[in-house]
């Protein structure tokens, strides 16, 4: 979540706190409880002042204010209506907020709330406020009906929260999972998969059955070309070159092998699919106009092609590969070689 997000979701969070406490302030008016009454004024007035907090970017300050009324809002209303309306029960929504809170304001660079002590806090409020009501009784005691009214509204809506939050975690966190991995798997200037996935691929792939090849394919005099026109010139070209190649390799596993070599597996049999994808590969990359800013530049790839043989290991295999592409290199370059 971005910052201007999470700006918009607290004016959000802050209006729906507002419309709590003006209905509260009624449900109070009812319960004839002269403190809660007197109590709203400050509270809507804290709830007024969150709007000016957020819109001056504030958060740090709002997020603690609203930290500090809730617990203190909390407490006041079990002591003076008792545990049995449920208030209290929110404590146990504030806990996972304060905690993701912390998390959020450490990643986006701000100044955190110390989760523990706040959770702290709020445990010990909640700890002073039902055990007084539970021995004392509380100020003003509310009707069993309507006492009961509250204690499953309020206990829907924390359960109801907390199952939103649990999943919304988890969510989250699946989603950082497939970013690693793919962070992990994928060459960051290419988009194409890395050795390491690679690797792992041609391992699981021995052990099918059915004809399959590997490529390896190497840009020629690429060294003049960053050294002519720079290295932002060479990152185009490799960009560009593997985008020909997802056009032209369309069901193939492509990877950026280190440098300006790339290793493609496909299935298939080498002769009838592959030669034929890698002649067109070869002539689409030579027959491109590469153009970075005003130049104009010609590039060429050597490829080498190797079958895999069932006596063979994926070392051996990626070798004959390389072989093959050194030999396309000490004969003229610009071929591909099997
Ligand atoms: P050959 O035709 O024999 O393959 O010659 P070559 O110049 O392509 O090969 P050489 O191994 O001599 O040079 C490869 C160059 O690729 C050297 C290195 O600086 C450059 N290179 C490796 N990775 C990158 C990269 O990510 N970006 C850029 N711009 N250059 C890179
Ligand atoms: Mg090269
Ligand atoms: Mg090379």
């Amino acid at each position: 979540m971005d910052f201007a997000r999470i700006r918009r979701f607290t004016y959000i969070i802050n209006s729906v706190i507002l419309f709590l406490v003006i209905a509260l302030a009624g449900f109070f008016f009812l319960c004839k409880a002269p403190i809660l009454i007197w109590f709203s004024i400050p509270t809507l007035l804290v709830y007024i002042l969150g709007y000016v907090l957020i819109s001056k970017d504030r958060l740090d300050i709002y997020v603690r204010l609203v930290y500090f009324w809730i617990t203190f809002y909390m407490c006041l209303c079990t002591f003076c209506l008792g545990y049995k309306i449920g208030f209290h029960l929110y404590c146990f929504s504030m806990i996972p907020i304060i905690f993701y809170t912390e998390y959020m304001a450490d990643k986006l660079g701000r100044t955190k709330v110390n989760a523990f002590v706040a959770s702290s806090i709020i445990a010990i409020c909640y700890l002073l406020s039902t055990g007084y009501t539970a021995f004392k009784g509380p100020i003003y005691p509310v009707d069993n009906s309507i006492a009961g009214a509250f204690w499953t509204f309020n206990s829907v809506i924390v359960i109801a929260f907390l199952v939103f939050y649990s999943r919304l975690m988890l969510s989250l966190i699946g989603d950082y999972e497939n970013k690693l991995k793919d962070a992990a798997l994928i060459d960051k200037l290419t988009g194409l998969y890395n050795r390491h996935y690679m690797m792992e691929k041609l391992e699981k792939t021995v052990n099918d059955s059915g004809p399959k090849f590997v490529t390896m394919i190497d840009i020629d005099d690429f060294k003049k070309i960053n050294d002519r026109y720079g290295h932002n010139a060479g990152d185009y070209i490799l960009i560009n070159v593997a985008r020909i190649m997802r056009e032209v390799c369309k069901d193939c596993d492509i990877s950026r092998w280190g440098g300006e070599e790339f290793l493609i597996y496909s299935s298939g049999n080498l002769r009838a699919k592959g030669l034929p994808m890698f002649e067109t590969l070869r002539q689409r990359v030579e027959s491109e106009d590469f153009v970075f800013g005003e130049e104009h530049i010609k590039v060429t790839i050597t490829s080498g092609m190797a079958e895999y043989t069932s006596d063979s290991s994926v070392d051996k295999w990626v070798n004959a590969a390389d072989n093959n592409l050194y030999t396309g290199k000490k004969t003229g370059k610009n071929k591909v070689v099997y």
